[in-house]
């Protein structure tokens, strides 16, 4: 298991299935399906190794992402293809080949607008 020094994020394990820091980690990040424009709550979702582990993809954060069912059998059966770039944003590219869509997670840190009290 590799962790990350200062915060014990889990990065990589040795196995296929993510342990659940892990998985806990990518559902915070993905927060639903990652494929463009789909909106599939994570929790509903599986993960994903970009790279397939039966290829050698690791079970590393650089390598999972949260797919629905749909979308990780279009990506396994289709011409569709992925990669992940860096934090997380995955880069799809139809079976055209033409066109790459980025789909980036949502930033880890948001900020709300004030709320203003009401005056009693
Ligand atoms: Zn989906």
């Amino acid at each position: 298991m590799l962790t990350e020094p200062v915060e014990g994020t889990v990065l990589a394990v040795d196995r296929y299935r993510a342990p659940w820091p892990q998985r806990r980690y990518l559902r915070a990040r993905d927060q639903h399906c990652r494929f463009p424009g789909c909106r599939r709550a994570a929790i509903r979702c599986e993960i994903d190794h970009t790279i397939d582990a039966a290829r050698g993809g690791p079970t590393a954060l650089g390598n999972l992402a949260h797919l629905c069912r749909r979308h990780h059998s279009m990506k396994q059966f289709t011409r569709w293809r992925v990669r992940q770039l860096a934090r997380g944003a995955l880069e799809w590219t139809p079976p055209t080949g033409r066109v790459s869509r980025e789909d980036a997670p949502a930033p880890p840190v948001h900020f709300l607008p004030e709320v203003s009290r009401p005056p009693f």
